[in-house]
């Protein structure tokens, strides 16, 4: 059932499972351990709707590259499945068979731990049954660029899509403006004891339960632990250690202009980089798309216009700075866009501010950067696919000179797909969370969602989150079973 904490107290005494955040993570996990037979309490910060209230709760500093992490969640029942675009590809074998080659290790389990769930996290969200990740070209002949193959989802809503399964599965309590502000940990028994909930009145309250876990987003699972006074006193989070640190997003460089020849067709085409691509270069994994803005067949038209526009600029002497603040791309250029893989990097990392929000919770800074190593995966990336469409006389590809030159800025957006701040790891020196989500130094704390990842490959993250959530599902109904029994 859904109550609204703001204005029903009616928590329960002792739950099996608290669950922190309830996003796609969050409500996968909660229906599929109250299914189990469980007693689960779902905790949501936001309420049915968007509100300037709770959004404000996710103000976050910047000191690094700016990754929007006021704009790109949401915080409301749902989270950011509310606005999430539905594009799915599912990781590969070989994101889990490499290490990454800056000084972390990669993922300390196989594929083959997580692929079983796929069927199930296809359903969750609502992927066409029977019909196989599928590419919308060929690849390019050179064996260094594959067809990119993926699915669209609806997109799935997830507060709209389990409403009924929340208001209605025996054992599942929902509370909406019920903000987790604080856990309780007893290094004793190195078991949490109880999460500390508010409303917007900063009413609190402890929750008790045998198995918390947080599914609240990646930046703050991360924000949660570091804001925890006794996780601190405790040394299970310290203030150098590895939560929040290794933030990752999907990088999409502006990566440079293409003209095709004539006759090609002007429909979209992704490719993906091959396993030998990556192997060759050492290079993290990628998309790119490529697409002609309009449907223009005629390219001369606009080629007219921008040299128009290029003769105006140089002849009044401010090509560079109309350059710099007003490169935009007009229809029937041909762009590309890219979906590329960054490394885990210590360095690109959430700190806490010393301001506290309205709920008394300190707030974060965010530094996302980038290292030497993400430059060399887009230069190789870009380059090669060049190359690669000139040799199969696709057409031209102008590359922008940041790409190759790697001493210039870059120019790039993140997706909002926020990934590594709680990173799993085979020993607590490389991550926060061990080989089942549970958090290094305590016996009943685990995180679900992208924060877990050791490395984020090119593939969009909610789907494979889902086989995490529905991975952990499963360990934590095992393990309580042999508990209980
Ligand atoms: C514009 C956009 C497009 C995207 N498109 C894609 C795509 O095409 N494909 C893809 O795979 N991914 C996409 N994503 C990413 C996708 O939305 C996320 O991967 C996914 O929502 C993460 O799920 P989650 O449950 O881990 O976190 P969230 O969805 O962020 O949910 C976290 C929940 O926790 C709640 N919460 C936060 N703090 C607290 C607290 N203190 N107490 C209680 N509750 C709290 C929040 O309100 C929220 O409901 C996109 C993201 C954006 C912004």
């Amino acid at each position: 059932m859904i109550k609204d904490y703001q204005t029903q107290k009616a928590l329960g005494e002792r739950y099996d499972f608290c669950i922190l955040g309830a996003g796609p993570a969050g409500i996968t996990l909660a229906l599929r351990l109250a299914e189990a037979g469980w007693r689960v309490l779902l905790t949501e910060g936001g309420g049915r709707e968007y509100s300037a209230q709770s959004q404000a709760l996710y103000h976050c500093g910047s000191s690094g590259l700016e990754m929007y992490a006021g704009e790109t969640r949401l915080r409301f029942l749902g989270g950011t499945s509310n606005h999430w675009a539905g594009r799915c590809r599912p990781f590969d074998a070989s994101d889990f068979a490499a290490t990454p080659p800056v000084g972390l290790p990669g993922w300390p389990i196989s594929y083959a731990d997580i692929e079983c769930y796929l069927p199930q996290a296809r359903a969750i969200v609502d992927l066409p049954e029977g019909e196989d990740f599928k590419a919308i070209n060929p690849g390019l002949d050179g064996g260094e660029f594959d067809a990119d193959r993926f699915l669209l989802s609806t997109p799935t809503r997830f507060a709209q899509k389990y409403a009924k399964a929340l208001e209605e599965t025996p054992g599942l309590d929902v509370f909406i403006n019920c903000n987790c502000v604080d856990l309780e940990f007893d290094q004793g028994s190195g078991r949490v004891k109880a999460a500390v909930v508010s409303d917007y009145d900063l009413h609190r309250e402890r929750v008790q339960a045998r198995h918390f876990i947080l599914a609240m987003g990646a930046l703050e699972n991360a924000r949660q632990l570091l804001n925890s006074v006794s996780l601190r006193a405790a040394g299970v989070v310290t203030g150098d250690g590895m939560v929040g640190r290794c933030f990752m997003d999907h990088m999409n460089v502006e990566m440079g202009t293409f003209i095709l020849k004539g006759g090609e067709s002007t429909t979209t085409r992704q490719y993906y980089t091959s396993d030998a691509f990556v192997s060759e270069y050492q290079s993290g994994k990628g998309n790119v798309t490529a697409t002609v803005l309009d449907a223009v067949q005629a390219y001369g038209r606009t080629a007219e216009v921008k040299r128009f526009l290029e003769n105006l600029a140089c002849d009044t002497g401010m090509a560079s700075k109309i350059d710099f603040i007003a490169s935009f791309s007009c229809p029937g250029d041909g762009v590309l866009s890219t979906l590329i893989e960054q490394f885990p990097n210590r360095d690109s990392r959430l700190t806490l501010n010393n301001q506290k929000d309205a709920i008394g919770v300190a707030t974060l800074n965010m530094h996302w950067a980038l290292s030497d190593a993400d430059r060399h995966t887009i230069k190789c990336i870009g380059t090669e696919l060049a190359k690669q469409f000139a040799e199969a006389d696709l057409g031209f590809v102008k590359l922008n000179p940041f790409v190759y030159d790697t001493e210039q800025p870059l120019k790039l957006e993140p997706h909002a797909h926020h990934m590594g701040t709680t990173r799993m790891a085979a020993s607590p020196e490389h991550g926060v969370v061990d080989e089942q989500c549970k958090v290094f130094g305590t016996a009943n704390l685990h995180i679900a969602g992208s924060s877990i990842f050791a490395t984020g490959g090119a593939a969009n993250p909610t789907m494979p989150l889902l086989q995490f959530a529905l991975r952990l599902a499963d360990h934590l109904n095992q393990q309580m079973k042999a508990t209980t029994a």
